[in-house]
């Protein structure tokens, strides 16, 4: 398994780097929007761990960019914006999973499984894959809406 990690900060890189070799995965790490890109570009991940808030380019615009150009790996957002906004436009936009910093590495890895789990296609065809992570992000967003407004959140 092969993992792309976009990630700025260099104590959570290296923690987050430490516990995906520990539990088996081939990690590369990147350290801004563009060069997940580029990376993105040249070579297959089995999935992506994204930050929101990198220099220059934002994470949501390289989801926006990932997507766009029908990219389906599996993607799971890690980041400290708790907003209900950005965690809308993130599972709207197609990222598989929207975890908040801080977290427990447990709970991270266990994420990471699960959104494989969800998003690999038995088959291995990847034409699979989008409809997976659309409906999902659908049914992300009810349930988060569902959730606000028992909490009284209004819209
Ligand atoms: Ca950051």
């Amino acid at each position: 398994m092969r993992v792309l990690l976009v990630e700025d900060d260099t104590m959570i890189g290296e923690a987050i780097q430490a516990a995906l070799k520990d539990a088996t995965y081939a990690t590369d790490w990147v350290k801004n929007g563009q060069t997940a890109l580029t990376t993105l570009a040249c070579q297959h991940y089995d999935l992506v761990l994204l930050d929101l808030g990198l220099p220059g380019k934002d994470g949501l615009e390289v989801l926006a960019n990932i997507r766009a150009k029908d990219n389906p790996v599996p993607l799971l957002i890690i980041t400290a914006r708790d907003g209900l906004d950005d965690r809308l436009r993130g599972l709207d936009g197609g990222a598989d999973d929207y975890l908040l910093k801080p977290f427990e590495m447990a709970e991270l890895l266990a994420r990471m499984r699960a959104v494989l789990r969800r998003c690999n296609s038995p088959t291995g065809n990847s034409r699979f894959y989008k409809p997976c992570w659309c409906a999902r992000a659908q049914f992300c967003r009810a349930a988060i809406w569902k959730a606000a407004s028992m909490a009284g959140v209004k819209k």
